[in-house]
């Protein structure tokens, strides 16, 4: 088998460096062959130096003379900028892209490269939740596989290997419940940055962790699972499971539930898109069920968590909400790290927004980013009242 050359998009990340640690263990099978990073131009040279990939952009152009000096020694080619991201998704320096920019940011780069029939591992799922039905239809014609990394969905996915053309009822997705499950408003009110980036049972980057402490992250994920199997909102629901042992399940016509477990560890939904259909031996921490454990189960608490609340409504009506919904998010959670606005506001930003910005049924692609960016600037204004 010939070394397959994934283009880690976002690789300094908590994905991408959890991806570079898969790909060390498997030279065999994987090369790291494009590295991409916004500011973190540091580890960016470290990891060229390290994995001598064909080709790095630095997202910040500011950057630009000291990458390309650090490398200059080699024959990495460096790109600059944000266009320089979808050059570098338009080029055949890699053969499956591994999408893991957080957020909008992910969108152009990874839509260049199903253009050009790449497939591609995903790992950011705002992708989906702004473009879902365009992308998707968009795989379906080029013939590419879009494999999902993001647990859960990566659960459901193995769960349906083998399953052909039977029905699933139901899917329920499994979420932690994050640092705050439990709590009430007025406990909610006053939660600091630090406090919320405490994640109990995964370590991942600052986004998708106050996505969790809010739920809006399982809010994006229902959209998500919508587009990547086909399912009408009312066949996705949401169980909190505080000990994430069990990642995911689905419930088929016939009543039989699937669940994928494992204890909780990015890299196995990583290695697996990166790998399908083969698994890979590795040495990983296992799952003990002869060691005294519970696990549990609960409903998530909507009055509480009312991003949920509101993600489900987006589902549910679509169009471009999901975008809408999606930037405000990206806009309160900014502003909520700089310390900005409270925790509560995240919520209310998102809300207003939706509220505010035009509803449109079947948006194109070009309706798309008109949508973000008027969601985005709608919400930026409401920070600065
Ligand atoms: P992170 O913040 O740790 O890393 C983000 C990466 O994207 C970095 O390499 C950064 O340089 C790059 N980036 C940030 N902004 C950018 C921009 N504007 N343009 C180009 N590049 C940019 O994020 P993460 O936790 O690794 O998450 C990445 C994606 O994977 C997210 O969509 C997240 O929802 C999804 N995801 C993450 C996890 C996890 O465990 N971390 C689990 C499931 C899904
Ligand atoms: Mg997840």
């Amino acid at each position: 088998m010939s070394v397959k050359r994934i283009g880690i998009f976002g690789s300094t990340g908590s994905i991408g460096t959890q991806a570079l640690e898969v790909i060390t263990t498997y030279p065999e099978l994987f090369s790291a062959s494009v590295l991409t990073a916004q500011n973190n131009h540091e580890l960016l040279i470290k990891q060229a130096l390290q994995f001598k990939p064909e080709l790095v952009v630095i997202g910040d152009e500011n950057k630009y003379t000291l990458v390309k000096e650090a490398l200059a020694s080699t024959n990495i080619k460096v790109m600059a900028g944000e266009i320089a991201l979808e050059a570098a998704a338009g080029t055949d320096c890699y053969d499956m892209m591994l999408a893991a920019i957080v957020g909008y940011a992910g969108l152009k780069p990874t839509l260049k490269a199903i253009e050009l029939a790449k497939p591609i591992a995903l790992a950011n799922k705002e992708t989906l939740v702004v473009a879902g039905e365009i992308v998707m239809q968009m795989a379906v014609e080029k013939r590419i596989p879009i494999i999902p990394v993001d647990s859960e969905h990566s659960a459901i996915f193995q769960c349906l290997v083998g399953e052909g053309r039977n029905k699933i009822e139901e899917i329920i997705l499994t979420a932690s419940g994050g640092p705050f499950r439990g709590k009430k408003p007025n406990f909610l009110v006053n939660v600091k940055r630090d406090h919320a980036l405490q994640h109990p049972n995964w370590s991942m980057g600052a986004k998708i962790t106050i996505d969790s402490a809010t739920l809006m992250n399982k809010g994006l994920e229902m959209i998500e699972a919508k587009w990547l199997f086909n399912l009408k909102p009312e066949q996705i629901k949401v169980v909190i499971h505080p000990q994430s042992i069990i990642h995911s399940m689905v419930m088929f016509e016939d009543g039989s539930i699937k669940a994928q477990m494992g204890l909780p560890d990015m890299k196995l939904p990583i290695q697996y898109a990166l790998a399908f259909p083969q698994r890979l031996t590795n040495n990983f921490k296992r799952y003990d069920f002869r060691k005294p454990d519970t696990l549990t189960f609960e409903e998530p608490d909507l009055k509480t968590f009312r991003n949920l609340a509101i993600a489900i409504h987006a589902l549910e009506k679509g169009g471009n909400l999901p975008c809408i919904l999606n930037a405000a998010n990206e806009i309160a959670v900014f502003a909520f790290l700089k310390n900005r606005i409270g925790f509560l506001d995240i919520t209310e930003m998102v809300e207003r927004t939706v509220n505010k910005i035009p509803f449109i049924e079947k948006p194109t692609l070009e309706e798309l980013f008109i949508s973000d960016g008027e969601a985005r600037n709608y919400a930026a204004s409401l920070v600065e009242m």
